[in-house]
């Protein structure tokens, strides 16, 4: 195994369940990445343990390599042995684990949504701190993410920091609170974590019932920092309403609980270089923005005629939290307004799907609606490209990337004030908000009306204000939008925390 360095910055590990661009389901994905790349940038030692999917982009890791060492594990009352493989993903180094289990954990043909989860990450958290002890590893940080690695904070203080691995603070991120991985508590003690000391209301015990076990409340009492993905979600996620049964809980711990923006890859996401599109263009030169247009109208069989109608776009997951209600009502109003729309979306919902595949046969021949219902990485770069306007009512939003993408392509945002989208968005219209920061159309409440309110100006704004558009398109394309002030956030919490613990071990 490869020995530790030294260095002048921090030394920071990664525990995952995804690493974009090799193993993405969604944003959580990206925020490893991209939040890795930019702390490695910063002069800091970034790895990453993400578990040995078979269904990863092999051909996007660079020098994958079996190591020699094998390292055994504890689960269920005896030990598995790991096979440890290390490669390289955009200039990140990351150890990949593979279980030697009969279950065959992560040979599943996905990364998710397999009844034996709980296990599955539970085995890979203890797995990957075993790794790390028996590597001999030093860490300043180890950062774990979502429910699936969430038992690395009770882990690491109950039965790792004993038998040495003891150099570390925890940093957790919370994604999206929606997903807690709550199991019966006996599934706890597989990966040796003591049921009867953690299934306490203080400590572990979910909200909704005295024998079921919470791994996101074990990692907010047990981290000693806690993230999530914008300032408006932290401060929803402490409220009866938007905490998901965690409010008490991070309330409780609030001193170390902090909410901050994620950033976009903006190399990845740059009109100035996007291979994707029919013509590349900036903020000084958005003309090129127009010919995309017009390609996309082609490419979809929408009609181009010269008059100037806005297009309106809208590219997400069709599930629940989204606005989907929302969405197809912004579709038809879009009509009436004289607009085009686009849709380029699916949904994991078979019922939300076939209403979607309904009204996609009902405009399969219209010249001014197009519904796209697939994932589609390239389509996505043209729409955001093409796209004058981008909606997202979404009903919550822990931080949101869309708006991000779309402004860096000069897609004005009419978004719903909720989670990362409030802290994203300014509407041109609020006096409230200086007006360097007003970038877009919002609207507060769930409902039609207040959308249909904010799509209407963003139209009559486009139409009857070509010169004023054009202006708020550069504006919003010279946002900052890269993971450079968020990395400097973490960057910042992580020192502090060192800190205080170098600190506490002097006294
Ligand atoms: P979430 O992670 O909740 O889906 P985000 O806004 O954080 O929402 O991230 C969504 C990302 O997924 C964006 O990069 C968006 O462009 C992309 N995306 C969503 N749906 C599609 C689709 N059908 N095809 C291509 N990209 C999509």
């Amino acid at each position: 195994l490869i020995s530790t360095p030294t260095r002048p910055g921090l030394y920071i590990i990664h525990i995952a369940a995804e690493v974009a661009p090799v193993a993405k389901v969604g944003g959580l994905g990206d925020v490893v990445s991209g939040l890795s790349k930019s702390l490695q940038k910063r002069g800091h030692l970034v790895e990453i343990v993400l578990p040995k999917y078979d269904c990863m982009q092999y051909d996007r890791i660079h020098d994958l390599k079996a190591m020699d060492a094998v390292v055994e594990s504890y689960f269920d009352g005896r030990l598995y042995r790991n096979k440890i493989w290390a490669g390289i993903v955009d200039g990140l180094p990351v150890y990949f684990i593979e279980p030697l289990h009969p279950d065959k954990f992560f040979w599943r043909g996905k990364f998710y949504g397999e009844p034996d989860d709980f296990k599955r990450f539970s085995f890979f958290s203890r797995a990957a701190l075993e790794l790390l002890l028996q590597a001999g590893k030093k860490p300043d940080i180890i950062h774990c993410h979502d429910w699936q690695t969430a038992f690395v904070a009770p882990l690491y203080w109950d039965l790792y920091a004993p038998k040495g691995l003891n150099t570390a603070r925890i940093c957790f991120t919370c994604h999206n609170f929606e997903y807690q991985g709550t199991a019966p508590a006996s599934e706890l003690q597989y990966c040796g974590l003591d049921v009867h000391q953690l299934n306490r209301p203080d400590r572990m015990q979910d909200h909704s019932a005295e024998d079921w076990v919470n791994p996101v409340k074990g990692a907010i009492v047990f981290s000693n920092i806690v993230t999530t993905v914008s300032t408006t979600y932290a401060q929803e996620v402490q409220t009866a309403e938007g905490g998901k049964g965690l409010d008490a809980t991070l309330n409780f711990h609030s001193k170390k609980f902090i909410g901050i923006l994620n950033g976009i890859d903006t190399d990845a996401w740059n009109p100035s270089t996007d291979g994707f599109l029919e013509v590349q263009y900036n903020s000084n030169d958005i003309q090129g923005k127009d010919e995309n247009k017009y390609a996309i109208r082609r490419q979809l069989g929408l009609s181009y005629s010269s008059d100037r109608k806005p297009l309106v776009g809208c590219i997400t997951r069709l599930v629940p939290q989204k606005g989907v209600h929302l969405i197809r009502h912004a579709l038809y109003r879009t009509l009436e307004l004289g607009g085009q729309f686009v849709l380029l979306g699916s949904s994991p919902v078979p019922h939300i799907q076939s209403e979607f595949e309904g009204i996609a046969r009902q405009f399969q021949n219209h010249d001014d609606i197009r519904l796209v219902l697939k994932y589609d990485d390239s389509l996505s770069h043209r729409i955001y490209a093409a796209s004058d306007v981008v909606i997202i009512p979404s009903i919550f939003e822990p931080c949101g990337l869309t708006q991000m993408i779309a402004m860096r392509y000069g897609s004005i945002p009419v978004a719903r004030k909720t989670g990362g989208l409030n802290d994203s968005v300014f509407d041109v219209d609020d006096e409230t908000v200086p007006p360097q920061f007003r970038n877009g159309f919002t609207f507060f409440n769930a409902n039609e009306q207040d959308l249909s309110n904010a799509l209407e100006r963003a139209v009559n704004h486009y139409k009857r204000d070509a010169e004023g558009w054009q202006q708020l398109v550069r504006k919003v394309m010279s946002i900052d939008f890269s993971w450079d002030v968020p990395a400097s956030q973490y960057e910042e919490l992580y020192w502090k925390s060192v800190a205080r613990a170098r600190a506490s071990q002097r006294l």
